[in-house]
């Protein structure tokens, strides 16, 4: 039996040691007022106990990490028409990054970096009916947890510094791979980002990945199928430029997010998520890449 309590203390004042704890993102003006000391971990076993230390019940933007929730969703509307639009190749490339994009005529390497999750977005205002309010009480679904709402603070932050998703978004429609406006499908992308969560919801709403599609409240979402696929495109895609360093030091399909979350799972076994702001040179969480990696070497559990 693992005692699960005791390693998620011991990762934690291991971290809390650390004396460089990442930058935090300022290119949306508002994650940076964000304090850089937090650190929270939450597991949640498939058998249904949990585990946290830290920060764990406070919520922060979940930016990235909602690009899997969004691409659950419109998986289950449309299945697999969605690899018409969106390719399901690693990028090897920042998240932003746009010349790609260009070079394969608008189609994006991946739902999990920018330009993909816009696609998912323009497909959710298309098939939504009202698309924000819609996709927030899916998240509040799968998650039993009726309180989770946008930071509309961050959401306008970001549609007033989105340079670059602007951009991607106008190559898209260029390339006629966008239906909607450009205005419609970005309010709902920085909507998305703006998500608030804490590490224990995470966990919660990344359940249904690691149950074959079957959430929390033992509802199928989405197919075994499918579940399975959007894992391996967590493992491949989910850290950017930096996936394959993910895989090789944690070995587990995840998300991150420029808000310094990141939430993980083994399937059949558990979800995890980690809160720490401080970001490296790739945009991922610094200490919360140390945190996981510890906790798969700890544990002696991954995929691998
Ligand atoms: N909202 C952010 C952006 O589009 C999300 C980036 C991220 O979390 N990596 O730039």
């Amino acid at each position: 039996m693992i005692d699960y309590q005791a390693i998620l203390s011991e990762i934690y004042s291991n971290v809390k040691q650390e004396s460089d704890k990442g930058e935090i993102a300022s290119y949306i003006p508002e994650l940076s007022r964000v304090n850089p000391e937090h650190f929270g971990m939450h597991l949640k076993l498939i058998s249904g106990e949990e585990f946290a230390v830290g920060d764990s019940d406070i919520g922060f933007s979940i930016q990235s990490i909602s690009k899997v929730l969004t691409l659950a969703l419109a998986m289950s509307k449309i299945g697999t028409h969605i690899w018409d639009r969106v390719d399901v190749e690693p990028s090897g490339n920042p998240f932003n990054h746009l010349s790609l994009l260009e070079l394969e005529e608008g189609i994006p390497r991946n739902p999990l970096i920018n330009s993909g999750a816009i696609v998912i977005a323009d497909i959710l205002v298309s098939e939504l009916e009202n698309p924000k309010a819609d996709f927030l009480k899916y998240v509040q679904n799968i998650t039993g947890d009726s309180t989770i709402a946008y930071n509309l603070k961050v959401a306008k932050s970001e549609k007033e510094t989105g340079y670059t998703n602007y951009a991607a978004a106008n190559l898209l429609k260029s390339f006629n791979n966008l239906n909607n406006s450009v205005e419609d499908v970005l309010d709902f992308y920085f909507h998305q980002c703006s998500l608030e969560m804490c590490c224990s919801q995470l966990s919660k709403a990344f359940f249904l990945f690691a149950n074959k599609g079957h959430c929390l409240a033992h509802v199928a979402r989405l197919t075994k199928s499918q579940a399975k696929r959007i894992n391996a495109i967590m493992l491949t895609c989910g850290f950017y430029d930096e996936a394959g360093e993910f895989a090789f030091e944690v070995g587990l399909p995840g998300k991150s997010g420029v808000g310094g979350g990141i939430t993980a799972l083994l399937p059949n076994e558990f979800t995890i998520s980690v809160w720490a702001p401080g970001l490296n040179e790739r945009g991922n969480s610094k200490l919360g890449m140390q945190a996981l990696e510890q906790f798969t070497t700890l544990t002696n559990q991954s995929i691998f």
